[in-house]
């Protein structure tokens, strides 16, 4: 009897691997279904897509990851999935990666990827990434949410977007990789350390928090603008120690 196919759902939501040139630059623009479609598929699975947003990251909300947090759990109500692929920009990816993994309850993983070529270039790598992460969401268990990159993959929490262009645009300054996704087999290196998932968190309306950044010759300036829009909270981004 033929092994069933594992189930894998896409959450398109944008970046350079749904961009096309748009006359001025490049913009998200593609449906789930067609960056889907630049990819193989590995053997033995079946893929499905949610088309949630179609964003280049760096636009992307407070209000949208939350929404991508839901549809997650929604997703992953249905026992019949195995896995879940999150395609995103790379420049907002890590915050929303680590965002999730915050909440994740679940043995089955969500995996990001993304591109840092846009969908149709000749040496594109978002085909790659893409077959990687559907493997990847496929077959492993127990990691949380995961970023599957340039034939790497790595834990969400301590993963920042470390090359602004270069194919190897992740890591984790703090800890060792996870693993490496090559020949069709995904070996996992090391398992991190997975805390208590937090409760999902109520459909509020989230306050206002800015984020000022220290700097030679910085005054109180941009804090008190913050505090005069109406913060609730400021993240002073400091140097040394803080
Ligand atoms: N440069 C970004 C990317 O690689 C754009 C974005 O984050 O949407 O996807």
């Amino acid at each position: 009897m033929e092994a069933q196919a594992r189930r894998v759902v896409v959450i398109s939501t944008g970046g350079t691997i749904a961009s096309r040139w748009q006359g001025t630059g490049f913009a998200a623009d593609a449906p789930g279904r067609e960056v889907l479609a630049t990819a193989a598929i590995p053997q033995g699975i079946a893929s499905e897509v949610i088309d949630l947003f179609n964003v280049n990251s760096p636009r992307l909300t407070s209000a949208q990851q939350l929404t991508l947090l839901r549809t997650v759990h929604e997703v992953l109500a249905d026992p019949a999935v195995d896995g879940i692929v999150v395609t995103h920009g790379t420049d907002t990816l890590e915050e929303s990666a680590f965002l999730l993994d915050l909440y994740h309850h679940d043995s089955r993983p969500v995996v990001f990827t993304g591109a840092q070529k846009p969908l149709g270039a000749t040496d594109g790598d978002g085909p790659g990434n893409l077959y990687d992460a559907l493997l990847t969401a496929a077959t492993v268990r127990d990691l949380g949410v995961l970023v599957v990159f340039d034939g790497k993959v790595h834990a969400a929490r301590g993963t920042v977007k470390t090359q602004t262009l270069a194919a190897d645009a992740f890591a984790d300054p703090s800890g060792p990789r996870v693993g490496k996704v090559g020949f069709g087999k995904v070996s996992i290196l090391h398992r991190p350390e997975r805390p208590a998932p937090l409760p999902l968190p109520a459909a509020v309306s989230l306050p206002r928090i800015d984020m000022v950044m220290h700097h030679v010759d910085a005054d109180p300036l941009l804090l008190e603008t913050a505090v005069q829009a109406g913060a609730q909270g400021v993240v002073l981004v400091a140097t040394g120690a803080g």
